[in-house]
């Protein structure tokens, strides 16, 4: 089992540190912010190796710069189609990434819609998705279509169900309150939420998510079961495919 822990940047944001098989010295996920991640570095004595960017947006890379001034040898890796700046290599859908100091290798998964070229990292169960999937909750559609969306969502509900979810943002409890209005009697939900104020009480992170849960709680991976479906249809939805009910989903989100 790998070690990763959360270091929380800007409001809500995490980055991930990911310890090595020598446990002092990580590779970041997402460093949106370089300050807190330099802090936990010297605190732990850490070696820094690599970086993994999941998309371009300045919340998940803001702190790129400035830890290359630090290290200027680190490897970064992140998404050609995505286009930012500091990357050395750039990689894509299917590739692998092997870092000598990981006890097993990265793989890349190509989850378009967020952005166009965001992309998702799975060592060993623990998936890093940026912006794409949260804890009973998805990322907005920004860039890319509402059927990229739907296909990059797919593509995770598809990994096995032991996956755990390490998402960029602590939206978890806002994400049960909309989930809630359209799955009011579902227990598991309600469980997870109990579970969340009580993390969240004592200011720990809501992550990693396991993805067999919220296979059961998360409505942007139910678009097709009864109880969302019927929730949508309340609602307005007239549609007959499960893409224009995850973008009619989508949609009700954005108003909430
Ligand atoms: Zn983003
Ligand atoms: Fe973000």
């Amino acid at each position: 089992m790998p070690t990763i822990a959360a270091i929380p940047v800007l409001t809500d944001n995490y980055s991930w540190a990911i310890h090595g098989i020598d446990a002092t010295r990580i590779i970041i996920v997402d460093p949106g912010e370089a300050k807190p991640i330099l802090n936990y570095l010297a605190k732990n004595n850490l070696k820094l190796d690599a970086i993994l960017l999941t998309h371009h947006h300045w919340d998940h890379t803001g702190g790129v710069q400035s830890l290359l001034s630090h290290f200027p040898d680190i490897a970064i890796y992140g998404s050609k189609l995505d286009e930012i700046p500091g990357i050395t290599h750039f990689i894509k859908e299917n590739e692998v990434i092997i870092l000598e100091n990981l006890s097993a290798p990265i793989h890349i998964l190509a989850i378009p819609g967020h952005t166009l070229g965001h992309i998702a990292f799975l060592y060993e169960n623990a998936l890093f998705c940026g912006d794409t999937l949260f804890s009973v909750g998805m990322g907005k559609i920004f860039e890319g279509t509402a059927t990229q969306m739907y296909a990059s969502i797919e593509k995770i509900k598809n990994l096995p169900p032991h996956t755990l979810i390490y998402c960029g943002h602590e939206y978890t409890l806002a994400n049960i309150r909309f989930a809630q209005t359209l799955d009011p009697d579902n227990t598991k939900l309600s469980f997870r939420k109990s579970e969340v104020e009580k993390l969240i009480s004592k200011n720990l992170p809501s992550l990693p998510a396991l993805l067999r849960t919220e296979l059961e709680i998360n409505p942007f991976l139910r678009c097709d079961k009864k109880p969302i479906l019927s929730a949508l249809k309340n609602k307005g939805y007239t549609g007959d495919h499960a893409i224009a009910a995850l973008l009619f989903l989508r949609e009700l989100k954005n108003k909430f």
